[in-house]
């Protein structure tokens, strides 16, 4: 019995579809979060983003975010830098984040105004680490501690010690879409108003820096019946002449007038020029 020959039918190639130009999915802009000195408090917000996590990260593509985990090459379309400049790896290092990044926003005390660190600008940081470190020889620190934009063009800063999600969100949603940001220059005053609260400073006598602070919290300390110390710093034009004369009028010195803007943005320009013209007038400590 002979057996049948099998005959092969020839394999035709079958084309690989090429999608059209339009239907090929866009490269997703590349985001980076870079962390200077600070306490990471302000990243940490963007992963406290929960519920907008998802959607982000499915608009976006992390590159770089160590606390997240992610450490990809630039460039980047968009970094995200917190923390201020303390030393002089942090200067060269901000520059190489500004050469690889398309848009910078600095996000944060820190980062915007020098942050709580700032407060070694009024102050001898030698002495300073002669007595809180045992071996200070070991310790590199520059003598000041200033904001990211004092060392390379920044694109937006956004303010708070923390920064809030929603203005975080929006911030990166802006740049995304190549718009303007919209986050409201006012300051808290306005945001008391409109959540409704009795101000503490007409009703209690208390001190707050609400009238020159920045609006971004939603008024969060009056909310709990207690004065504004200025974590988000200076709003867009402070009068601090009058913030300062309704301070004293109402039972605060000069020294604790001082001390309440020498705070989370010691060196912003208009709180620390307010306080150096405090400083230089009267007696008050440095
Ligand atoms: S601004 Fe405040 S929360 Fe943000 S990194 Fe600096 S200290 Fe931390
Ligand atoms: S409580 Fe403070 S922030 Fe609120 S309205 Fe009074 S001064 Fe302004
Ligand atoms: S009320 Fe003032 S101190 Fe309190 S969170 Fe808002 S900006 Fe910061």
């Amino acid at each position: 019995m002979t057996r049948e020959a099998v005959v092969t039918p020839p394999v035709r190639e079958v084309p690989v579809p090429r999608l059209p130009e339009r239907q090929r999915a866009p490269r997703k802009p590349s985001v980076a979060v870079w962390k200077f000195s600070s306490c990471d408090g302000c990243q940490l917000t963007l992963l406290d983003c929960e519920d907008e996590l998802l959607a982000v990260a499915g608009a976006v593509e992390l590159s770089y975010f160590l606390e997240a985990g992610f450490s990809s090459d630039g460039p980047y379309d968009l970094s995200l830098v917190e923390g201020s400049v303390t030393n002089e790896a942090d200067r060269r290092r901000i520059e190489r984040v500004r050469a690889v990044s398309k848009h910078l926003v600095t996000i944060g005390a820190c980062a915007t105004a020098g942050g709580i660190q700032a407060l070694r600008n009024f102050g001898d940081v030698e002495e300073f680490l002669s007595i809180v470190y045992a071996s200070p020889r070991l310790v590199e620190a520059l003598g000041e501690s200033t904001p990211i934009s004092a060392h390379v063009p920044v694109d937006y800063e956004l303010r708070g010690c923390p920064i809030t999600r929603a203005q975080l969100l929006e911030v990166v949603l802006a740049f995304l879409h190549g718009r303007r940001a919209d986050v409201v220059a006012s300051s808290v005053c306005s945001e008391c108003k409109l959540t409704g609260n009795v101000c503490v400073t007409v009703a209690d006598g208390m001190a707050c820096l609400g009238p020159v602070t920045h609006a971004g919290c939603g008024a969060l300390c009056p909310s709990y019946k207690r004065g504004c110390y200025g974590c988000f710093g200076p709003m867009e034009s402070p009068n601090l002449p009058a913030m300062i004369g309704g301070l004293n009028r109402r039972g605060l010195d000069d020294g604790s007038v001082v001390r309440l803007l020498r705070s989370f943005n010691a060196a912003a320009p208009q709180f620390q020029a307010a306080t150096q013209a405090l400083i230089e007038m009267g007696e008050c400590p440095t």
